[in-house]
């Protein structure tokens, strides 16, 4: 939360137009954010995972300081070309493509893919020929708060046929990544990837396969309620894994944070609609917000991310409540499990302030479930 969402938040209400949740962007936070991940990983190349925010100001802003963009269809490489980047500054990250979609990419000048399996890079040899793929292999998402687990990558002992296949169609088989799971709150969770990372280098090295590239993924975290480590201790845990495992022949590194770019930048304003108990000895409120899991807040799923909420009556005394969306569908309860603690004075019509909530809102909110219309979004 920075004073620049406040006052814009502040005029919003003044103009009367704050009839519906909003989500304030503030691109200083993206800026500090992306010089962040700069600083701490001085020679990796960082790819914005365009999926966590696609605003066009967010990727302009990402594109004017020599950010690249990590995608995941067509129109996300759209949007990032739009935005100013050049297409050697763009990578089609998703390991799940339609061959008329590669087809795409490649017309829009795009060389470099993800695969996972051997019929991937068959698509790929064929629509994009003499492109540059990286294999990604399979990481356990263990310490992460959204883990991405097994639907993307492969055993990595199955990568180096991969890319020996994709060598032998005339592609450059190029390198390796994984995604050690989002909101990795363990900055050595790394290692485990990075040391397999180099025996599927050194073992296509020995079939005269010369691979260039360690793809680090995303993970970054972002301050919820728990502490995380800063982006340094990230960079200093890789760096020494790197070492560790590649010695003094340290591969080009890239990474793609998604979340740790543009989470912190974010905050949402939303409204208390309804207080109510389910029976009088009913020792937890039920607290309805105008925001729930389809216009924004859909990582709430299974009460995995558990964003800090502020209230116009914070240190008041305080009960838990369980917290749930506007919309007619049951599941549309954000904290139920593990009640959320909200002060007893919160009533019909408290704004009530959800931080951390510049990824993965916007573009998991429904299109007009139940006529709620999609995230109302402000970049400033
Ligand atoms: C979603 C995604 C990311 C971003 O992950 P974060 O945890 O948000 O940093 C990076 N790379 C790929 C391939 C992804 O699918």
């Amino acid at each position: 939360m920075t004073d620049r969402i406040l006052e814009f938040l502040r005029a919003r209400r003044e103009a009367g137009n704050d009839t519906g949740p909003c989500l304030v962007v503030d691109l200083d936070v993206v800026r500090d954010n992306y010089n962040a991940f700069a600083k701490a990983l001085p020679d990796t190349r960082v790819f914005y995972a365009v999926k966590a925010n696609p605003e066009p100001k967010v990727l302009k802003l990402l594109a004017e300081l020599g950010s690249c963009f990590d995608t995941a269809s067509v129109v996300e490489i759209e949007q990032s070309l739009a935005a100013g980047a050049s297409p050697d500054r763009i990578s089609f990250g998703n390991t799940i493509k339609k061959e008329r979609d590669i087809a795409r990419a490649y017309a829009l000048g795009i060389r470099l893919f993800a695969v996972d399996c051997e019929a991937e890079v068959e698509k790929i040899a064929r629509a994009a020929p003499g492109s540059k793929v990286f294999c990604r292999i399979l990481s356990n998402g263990a310490g992460a708060e959204w883990p991405l687990s097994r639907k993307f990558g492969c055993a990595p002992e199955m990568a180096p046929r991969v890319l020996e296949h994709a060598h032998r169609l005339g592609l450059t088989a190029y390198g390796v990544s994984f995604h050690v799971g989002s909101q990795q709150r363990n900055p050595k969770m790394w290692d485990g990837a990075l040391k397999d990372a180099a025996k599927i280098f050194r073992d296509l090295a020995e079939r005269g396969v010369h691979l260039s590239m360690v793809n680090l993924g995303g993970g970054f975290p972002t301050k919820y309620l728990k502490d995380v480590p800063a982006v340094k201790a990230y960079g200093q845990s890789i760096f020494r894994s790197l070492r560790k495992h590649f010695g003094n022949r340290i591969p080009e590194t890239i990474i793609e944070p998604g979340r740790g770019m543009v989470g912190a930048a974010g905050l949402i304003e939303a409204e208390v609609v309804l207080v109510s108990k389910k029976a009088d000895d009913d020792k937890v409120r039920w607290v309805y917000l105008d925001i729930g899991k389809f216009n924004g807040l859909a990582e709430t799923m299974d009460e995995m991310i558990r964003y800090p909420i502020r209230t116009e009556k914070d240190g008041e005394d305080m009960g838990p409540c369980v917290l749930a969306g506007p919309t007619c569908d049951s599941v549309d309860v954000l904290y139920e499990k593990d009640p959320y603690f909200l002060p007893f004075g919160l009533e019909i019509g408290s704004k009530v302030l959800i931080e951390g909530t510049g990824a993965y809102t916007t573009t998991y909110s429904a299109v007009g479930f139940n006529g709620f219309p999609p995230l109302e979004t402000h970049v400033i």
